[in-house]
């Protein structure tokens, strides 16, 4: 049973290179030795011609299937509704801009087949990416990684192939807030895992969907996420304040009762009472954070709202 793969690809506004992808993963896809593949071409809502272009690939060729998102839910997002309809024996996850080559879904089939449950792929070089930017994603990581019992490696993206019994442990991941490649580490065996090196190129056209607010947000939702350790650090700088108090305190009682100085009043109290009431309110943050997280995940939504398309559209099921 390991001729059988689905490609998920999550593509939002990538109306410019569905074709090329389609056209590349083609070519690699009708070399491999297997009965069936399916591409799973997963519209983020788009409001470009993606859906379009999507529609007319599947008029010509039926191992396209679509899951149209009616609105935007994001990467993470799209990649877990693509999962959900995967029929595979194994998933490929990839983005849509040809930053992930479909010529190294050779080797990762190649390894499935040997015995491989997860075939992952680290990126040496990032083409696309400035000094700046690596180094903003290395040093997240190690945030990430020093504070989360659950290690996520860097440079490790979203393409990679998974074998059905780890997908069907990750579908009964039921968080909003996910990040894919944190739930599949958490899940990750210690054996039967293999990683591919590749480059990645530029994007094939337009332009990055992460800007620098979102990736923001992408890596403060994951530390909250994967850790519950800044609740206890907020402990620790409770208790280093109030150290560092305590020592003012008591050279304020040896200046005015031992050495008889004036005590030098509103600078130090003004300076003390701002710097309490900051670490008070960084730590309340961190606890609204937490509280902001259950809130949303409490209300168990639904994850997204999709139409799934299948060339035999008569058939099609329909999902809203
Ligand atoms: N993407 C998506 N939904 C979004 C944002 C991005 O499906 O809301 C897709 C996007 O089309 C691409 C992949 O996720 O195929 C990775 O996005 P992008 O290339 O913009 O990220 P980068 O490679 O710059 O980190
Ligand atoms: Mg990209």
């Amino acid at each position: 049973m390991k001729d059988n793969v689905s490609v998920v690809i999550s593509a939002y506004n990538e109306g410019e290179s569905i074709n090329e992808l389609h056209k590349e993963l083609n070519k690699v896809m009708k070399e491999l030795p297997l009965k069936e593949y399916e591409l799973i071409f997963v519209d983020d809502g788009s409001s470009d011609d993606t859906y379009a272009k999507c529609q007319k690939l599947q008029a010509k060729d039926s191992h396209v299937k679509i899951v149209h998102l009616k609105r935007n839910f994001g990467h993470e997002i799209a990649m877990t509704a693509g999962m959900d309809y995967a029929k595979g024996d194994a998933v490929i996850f990839m983005d849509a801009d040809l930053q992930h080559p479909p010529f190294y879904i050779k080797d990762m089939v190649k390894y499935w087949q040997e015995g491989c449950e997860i075939v992952l792929t680290k990126r040496v070089e990032n083409r696309a990416t400035s000094k700046f930017y690596d180094f903003c994603a290395a040093s997240f990581y190690k945030i990430l990684n020093f504070l989360s019992d659950t290690k996520i490696p860097a440079k490790t993206p979203d393409f990679r192939l998974i074998d059905r019994s780890y997908i069907e442990v990750l579908k009964k991941f039921n968080e909003h807030d996910r990040l894919f490649r944190g739930l599949l580490s958490w899940a990750m065996p210690n054996d039967k895992v293999k990683v591919i090196d590749f480059v990645a190129p530029e994007r094939f056209a337009g332009t990055s969907k992460y800007n620098f607010r979102k990736s923001l947000a992408l890596a403060l939702n994951s530390i909250v996420q994967f850790s519950t350790k800044p609740l206890r650090l907020s402990i620790y700088l409770g208790l280093i304040t109030a150290f560092i108090s305590g020592i003012l305190g008591l050279y304020v009682i040896i200046e005015h009762f031992i050495l008889r100085h004036p005590t030098p009043g509103y600078a130090t109290i003004m300076t003390t009472v701002i710097f309490i009431g900051s670490v008070q309110l960084i730590v309340l943050g961190i606890i609204g954070e937490y509280i902001g997280k259950i809130h949303m995940e409490v209300k168990k939504r639904p994850l997204y709202i999709a139409e799934y398309k299948t060339k035999e559209i008569k058939n099609a099921k329909k999902d809203i």
